[in-house]
């Protein structure tokens, strides 16, 4: 029961934002290196995330639809010590319930190896039919919300729907920079980002993503203090007039949005720039994954550390120290 109380079952289907990111979540966990991400209609008429992982094999298709299967834990321990990012077993299942959903995969390098699965709305065909395709899985969400008026109601525009998909696309892509991405709508495609960890390349996703400007007028730091890095882009006072959510944090690779973190970083923006502005940045911590708890969430949106005065600390520092040294006539008095 203790197990089944920390997989607390959390709605994971909300919009097609929450859709997008659950399943490539899974592409991320079956290690692919590059991902499509293929929308129709803001994503309420369709949404396809192909993968080049590890595929599912034929007898486990049916049992990836079905709620509280997962492969990726066995016992509470684990539980404690997981490293993927999906883990309660229910994400496919939610969606498949709520709307048509096609599972491809294939575990074979033979393209023609490929199984087919389907279900729609709670009813899933017991078949598992042959389906050419890569290495891999492909998932395909059509009609979201169909048999639940009341929620599909609850979806904004195609616009506002599909801001929030590019959104989650945005976080995604950040948090992994040797991931290949693509993302399409409406026939369209709005990101192809080449995966790479060499500068250019993470800085030509950074533009890509958040604009040029951002870049442009950003800081660029990398500080390492013991066990602790924190790398990334800080914007400066020139680009003030950012939204105030372009703020992207990310701990060994997952976002996160911690209030620890949020005040450290607000301290030394407020401490150095003028106040009053929105402070923009990526910024990537790594630590010792031994002194980080991640998945203390179900969103997994937050993390505990063991020692957070340190951590606070070497953001607060590290930070203020890169802000002075760029602003040095600016600071306020
Ligand atoms: P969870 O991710 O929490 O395990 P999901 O419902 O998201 O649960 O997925 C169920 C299972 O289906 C996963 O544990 C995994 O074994 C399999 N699966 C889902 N998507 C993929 C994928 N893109 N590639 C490989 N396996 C997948
Ligand atoms: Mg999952």
């Amino acid at each position: 029961p203790r197990l089944a109380n920390q997989i607390a079952a959390g709605e994971v289907v909300e919009r097609p934002a929450s859709v997008v990111k659950e399943l490539v979540e899974n592409a991320i966990d079956a290690g692919s290196t590059r991902i499509e991400v293929e929308l129709e209609a803001g994503g309420a008429r369709l949404i396809r995330v192909r993968d080049d992982g590890s595929g599912i094999a034929e007898d486990d298709l049916p049992l990836a639809l079905s709620r509280h299967a997962t492969s990726k834990i066995a016992s509470l321990e684990d539980l404690e010590g997981v490293a993927s990012l999906g883990f309660r077993g229910e994400a496919l299942a939610s969606i498949s319930s709520v709307s048509r959903l096609e599972l491809i995969a294939n575990v074979d390098e033979d393209p023609c190896h490929g199984w087919r699965v389907v279900a729609e709305g709670r009813q899933m065909e017991p078949r598992v039919t042959p389906a050419p395709h890569p290495r891999g899985t492909s998932v395909t969400v059509r009609d979201l919300f169909f048999n639940t008026p009341a929620r599909r109601k609850f979806l904004r525009t195609e616009k506002t729907e599909y801001g929030h998909v590019e959104e989650a696309f945005r976080r995604l892509a950040l948090s992994r920079f040797d991931i290949a991405w693509v993302l399409r709508h409406n026939q369209k495609t709005v990101h192809q980002l080449p995966a790479g960890n060499d500068a250019p390349r993470r800085e030509r996703r950074i533009a890509a993503l958040l604009g040029r400007s951002f870049l442009d007028s950003a800081l660029h730091l990398d500080l390492e203090v013991g066990s602790l890095r924190l790398w990334g882009w800080v914007g400066l006072p020139t680009h003030s007039r950012a939204q105030a959510d372009q703020q992207y944090f990310f701990v060994n690779g997952r976002v996160v949005r911690d209030r620890l973190v949020a005040h450290a970083i607000r301290q030394a923006y407020r401490d150095v720039l003028f106040h009053g502005r929105h402070p923009v940045f990526v910024l990537y911590l790594e630590v010792d994954p031994l002194v980080v708890d991640v998945n203390v969430h179900p969103t997994k949106h937050e993390v505990r550390f063991r020692d957070g005065r340190m951590v606070h600390d070497f953001l607060f520092s590290s930070l203020h120290r890169a802000l002075a040294e760029a602003r040095p006539g600016e600071r306020e008095t």
